[in-house]
């Protein structure tokens, strides 16, 4: 029997680490995890990972990251000790143990994504190399970033100034809601089957957008998986004409075989994904070519590294990858860094043109889009660092800040 087989996973793991020279590879210990939460579209969770060498990684996680400070107080308990370098066998321990406590999706798998996040940011300052090197290398240098309108009303004052915005400031794309629960013409409070009515409202809304913008700015459009497969079908045909670059969750994500008969029923690209978790939760949705753009939120897929091979799975479908982003300039340039080293990415999104004031003052490097794109950083790690006293105008009352924890 050889030595190796003899000795235990740790033992095993250390003997490893034992073998490189130090040159090659510093030796760190995690020792302590920290969290801070912010409030500006929903909810983020700020995650911390210190090592006994200085150094700390820092992540974000967003929309499922109620909880998930409780979340990262227990992963904390396993990780404290640990080298951080090993970051993709850190995150599948945390993964595997956790499945009979929800590893499937939700808070557990955002939590997961904070702190892998910022353990590549870790990584990379500890490596001294930008995190898309670490997960591959560039294949491009700048991002594409679509801008979110988050507009009230499409025929307002207000949107027309946005609209301005948007094409003055570079975009190349931007993205509309057209779901609305306070549509006069709906017959019911609670069950989603748009009548007449709101159709006839929603292509009048796209319409005016569409007639708005100059025909080089796509158009994406949202429909937050609220109707139902019978109404997803009729807007998908109904917006044939306006060629958009996709059309967002018509129906739920859950079935998969609801939103694979939309997108065959029409030409109207059928975009899908941002509250799918990991590789597993693209899965069905590739195989049954149920959408024909893939959209997962990297605060919450999973991670970088996971984020990376969701985008790989869709490209085995020829299927590009266009980000869900709600994040602040710290998770979008951690999003940057997979965007930058995935053949098929399409576009990545950006949602605080309600918030310009903080975005532009939530880290020190300022403003990180200009004309529509995002060059990546190229500083060690994710390359961005916060600015704690513009970031704590958004934080979540009552919270507590990157505290120590003193309990093992
Ligand atoms: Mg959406």
């Amino acid at each position: 029997m050889s030595s190796a087989a003899v000795l235990s996973l740790p033992a095993l793991a250390r003997a490893v680490q034992n073998s490189s020279t130090p040159y090659q590879r510093p030796k760190l210990k995690i020792t302590d995890i920290r969290t801070a939460e912010v409030m500006v579209h929903g909810l983020q969770t700020h995650v911390r990972v210190y090592t006994d060498g200085g150094l700390f990684g820092e992540g974000e996680a967003t929309d499922a990251a109620q909880g998930t400070v409780g979340v990262m107080r227990m992963f904390r308990r396993f990780l404290v000790g640990q080298d951080p370098l090993n970051v993709e066998a850190l995150w599948e321990r945390l993964r595997t143990t956790g499945i009979f406590a929800g590893a499937q999706g939700g808070q557990y798998i955002t939590a997961l994504t904070g702190l892998e996040i910022a353990l590549w940011d870790l990584a990379g300052k500890a490596l001294g190399l930008p995190v898309y090197q670490l997960i591959g290398g560039k294949f491009r240098d700048r991002v594409r970033m679509y801008c979110d309108s988050d507009m009230e009303d499409p025929m307002s004052d207000e949107a027309t100034r946005k609209l301005e915005w948007i094409r003055t400031n570079g975009f190349t794309a931007m993205k509309m809601d057209i779901d609305e629960a306070k549509d006069p013409a709906r017959f019911d409070a609670v069950n989603w089957t748009a009548s007449n009515g709101e159709i006839d409202r929603m292509v009048k809304w796209v319409d005016h957008i569409r007639g708005a913008v100059p025909k080089q700015i796509d158009l994406a459009v949202d429909m937050h998986g609220r109707y139902d497969a019978t109404t997803g079908k009729r807007v998908a045909i109904a917006l044939e004409p306006y060629r958009l670059l996709w059309l967002e969750e018509p129906v739920p994500p859950d079935n998969i075989d609801a939103m694979a008969d939309i997108r065959h029923s029409t030409k109207t690209p059928i975009c899908c994904g941002e509250n799918l978790y990991m590789r597993w939760g693209f899965r069905e949705l590739l195989e049954k070519r149920a959408a024909d753009i893939i959209m997962p939120d990297i605060q919450k897929v999973g991670g970088l590294a996971e984020a990376k091979k969701v985008a790989d799975l869709a490209h085995t479908f020829f299927v590009p990858f266009a980000p869900h982003c709600v994040v602040s300039p710290i998770g979008t340039m951690a999003s940057a860094h997979v965007c930058v080293a995935i053949p098929n990415f399409l576009v990545c999104e950006w949602h605080w043109i309600n918030h310009l004031d903080l975005w532009r003052n939530f880290v020190k490097e300022g403003e990180i889009i200009h004309q529509g794109h995002i060059s990546v950083a190229d500083r060690p790690g994710l390359g961005i660092e916060m600015n704690e006293e513009a970031a704590r105008k958004a934080q979540v009352p009552g919270s507590t800040w990157f505290e120590p924890n003193t309990q093992s």
